[in-house]
């Protein structure tokens, strides 16, 4: 048969294998199934491509057409995801696993587009916080806007998850608005050449948004600058290879990593045998030794349980262990398919023989195990091995081995500071699991352990129904971690884009920072509209738009009537000595929800228009006491509007009442719903 020939898009074309290109096997059978890489790929054109071409692209949308470009892509995606499922199986992979990769991708993509339409603006600029206010009278101002970087993201990714690898960085990339160079893992790269050619074809993104190399990546570390970033994923010994490079070093170049880490799981006290949680702890121990083979980056590598427990779990994770059909990927039956390759099969071989230096094998044993529906002698099967070590406190190796495979190491803990040291002697990790129904014992070991670990998953019965497992990294949080785990902060919603972004203190007048941030800010130029705000249509409304309206006096009347018709009968506003006594007040008061009211029928355009619905209020606060006799104004400013659908967007609306001496009395922003157009 021949091989398959895995091409690169570089530059706007794709590049056939050629000199330097390696072999890549079949994981099931160990047949070399397809070849990738050439030494003449032109990485200084692909780099110069994605900076002339893809970034200008890029950057000339606005974050909510860059997220709607990352939901058709998950759509183009979605529609031919079982080819990718087809590629996957040769990876070693069962459909459980294509799903925790492919449907993972995708569902990455998706809440970034989500995100991307609902928590960034339809801007070029992201805003990063408040105006600090920098001068006396006002008329100096900063805020921090981030703007993309202008070179090309460069993602180095790992073999283990070929589709998730790359869109869990290109999301939060082309959000930003930076084109990506992407290199998979030679050992999985047809899986992701196939989604690239999906999405690519698809013919949703600006040419030199994406590229791709199959195979090597040259020198093109070398040829990077300070506008490019370095997005890798992989073995902590690869990343100090590339991080530590002259040229990286030399020119600051952007280097998020994250690597292998020793991730653990703990037993709580209070989890014993017979309990809903022992249960759980078992089933989510087992799911992580052997999903993907046990070549995950989150997988559990050591398991944390009261001295007490420990044989009972030791002896539950192997009746589960027991049970796993280990085979042919693509038989219904099997739960555990094959290692990446034969290459990675001896790897995990040989730390398994580091551990067992100082823990006793007690569940598995690679020379004498069942392979179902396919040939154990070359394909990279292995079963899974559970180790247990008697004396973690004198051990150094079973916290710091990472054996990528199915391969877990148990140990028992007097108290629960000693599973925190224990914890914590991985150096480092992304994710730490702790099984309780106890708050004050989820309370010491996230404060004994949180610095070390970039995610601590607590479960329990009263979240297991719906919890996502310990091994899943969300987009909506940050996956990464200290120390070994790389240092690095993936994902997490938006807190990901800023990886591909800078952040720049920008300084000067109010009009200055309106017309940078696109968002009115105090003491910027109020604009006088043709007509009332609330008759004219989104588009028709300007950034800093203004209306004044006339005084309303609020009278003692106005205060009972309130009081009597609400209910509110606060002695604030309704007994004068009493309220006198109070440190805040002058004597009686009105309401400050009477004055929202009065605010609203001063400002409010009665008629149908294009004001759809009020949604809310941020940002209330009521500065100074209104009494009977006072007479309340107030300015409406158009400070921000947001699309949230083809038919409507929102407006904040910035909103001061001020007395009749002119002093703000209260102030707040004002959502409201405006259609595009009148009905
Ligand atoms: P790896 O051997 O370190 O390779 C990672 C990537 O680096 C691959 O794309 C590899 O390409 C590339 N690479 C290696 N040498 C390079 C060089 N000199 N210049 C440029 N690129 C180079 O890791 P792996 O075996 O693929 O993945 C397994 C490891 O990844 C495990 O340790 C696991 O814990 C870790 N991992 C971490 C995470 C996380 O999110 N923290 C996720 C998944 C995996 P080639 O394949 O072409 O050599």
């Amino acid at each position: 048969m021949s091989l398959l020939q895995i091409e690169s898009f570089a530059a706007g074309r794709w590049v056939k294998p050629g000199d330097g290109a390696r072999p890549i096997e079949n994981a099931v059978t160990g047949a070399p199934m397809a070849m990738a890489g050439n030494d003449a790929l032109d990485v200084e054109a692909m780099l110069a491509h994605a900076r002339a071409v893809g970034g200008p692209a890029l950057r000339a949308l606005t974050f909510h057409d860059r997220a709607r470009m990352l939901k058709a892509l998950a759509q183009a995606l979605d529609a031919r995801k079982q080819v990718l499922y087809d590629l996957s199986y040769a990876t070693g992979a069962t459909l459980a696993d294509h799903k925790i990769d492919v449907d993972g991708g995708i569902g990455t993509l998706f809440v970034y587009a989500s995100k991307g339409r609902r928590e960034m603006p339809d801007a070029q600029v992201y805003i990063d916080g408040e105006v600090e206010q920098l001068s006396r009278r006002g008329t100096f101002l900063g805020r921090h806007i981030c703007t993309p970087l202008q070179g090309a993201a460069v993602h180095i990714n790992a073999f283990n998850f070929p589709v998730w690898g790359m869109l869990e960085k290109l999301a939060p990339t082309l959000l930003a608005g930076m084109p990506a160079i992407v290199k998979p893992a030679t050992a999985t790269c047809y899986v992701t050449e196939a989604a690239v050619r999906i999405m690519l074809e698809a013919e949703i993104l600006p040419e030199g948004a994406l590229q791709l190399v199959t195979g090597g990546l040259g020198d093109m570390l070398d040829c990077l600058d300070c506008q490019d970033v370095v997005g890798f994923t992989g073995s902590a010994a690869t990343a100090l290879k590339l991080r530590s490079a002259p040229h990286i070093l030399r020119n600051s170049i952007r280097f998020v990593a994250e690597q292998d880490s020793l991730n653990a799981s703990i037993l709580g006290p209070d989890a014993a045998p017979g309990t809903p949680e022992f249960d759980l702890f078992v089933k989510e121990v087992h799911r992580e030794m052997t999903t993907k083979a046990g070549q995950k980056c989150t997988a559990i590598r050591r398991i944390l349980a009261p001295q007490a427990h420990v044989e009972a779990v030791i002896d539950a994770i192997g009746v589960r262990l027991a049970a796993t059909v280990i085979g042919d990927p693509k038989a219904e039956t099997t739960r555990m398919g094959a290692l990446v390759s034969g290459a990675q099969k001896r790897d995990v071989l040989e730390k398994a023989a580091i551990l067992e230096q100082e823990a006793e094998r007690v569940y598995g044993d690679p020379e004498a195990f069942e392979v179902t529906g396919a040939d154990a002698a070359t394909g990279a099967f292995l079963p899974p091995m559970l180790f247990h070590c008697v004396d973690p406190d004198g051990a150094s190796r079973i916290h710091d081995t990472e054996a990528f495979g199915p391969v877990s190491t148990v140990m028992g803990y007097r108290d629960l500071d000693h599973a925190i040291a224990l914890v914590n002697r991985g150096q480092g990790s992304l994710v730490t699991s702790l099984i309780t129904r106890d708050g004050a014992v989820a309370r010491q070991v996230a404060l004994g352990a949180g610095a070390y670990h970039g995610r601590i998953y607590i479960n329990n019965r009263d979240s297991m129904g719906e919890s996502t497992g310990h091994g899943s990294p969300l987009p909506h949080m940050v996956h990464g971690g200290p120390g070994r785990a790389g240092g690095g902060e993936e994902l997490g919603g938006v807190r990901g884009v800023m990886h591909y972004m800078q952040r720049t203190a920008v300084q000067g007048s109010p009009d200055i920072l309106t017309a940078i941030g696109g968002e009115w800010v105090p003491g910027a130029a109020e604009i006088a509209g043709p007509a009332h705000p609330f008759t004219r249509t989104y588009h028709e409304l300007a950034i800093g738009e203004t209306i004044h309206t006339g005084p309303r006096t609020v009278t003692l009347e106005d205060i009972e009537h309130f009081a009597a018709f609400t209910g509110d009968t606060f002695y604030a506003h309704m007994d004068d000595a009493a309220a006198r006594r109070n440190p805040f007040f002058p004597g009686r008061v009105a309401h400050g929800y009477l004055l929202l009211s009065f605010a609203a029928g001063l400002f409010v355009e009665p008629n149908e228009g294009p004001v759809l619905a009020n949604t809310g209020l941020d940002g209330l606060r009521f500065l100074k006491p209104v009494e009977a006799g006072d007479a309340i104004k107030v300015r409406l400013v158009v400070q921000k509007k947001t699309p949230r659908n083809e038919a409507y967007g929102e407006v904040r609306w910035q909103v001061t009442l001020t007395n009749q001496e002119g002093e703000a009395v209260a102030e707040y922003q004002l959502l409201t719903m405006n259609a595009f157009a009148r009905a």
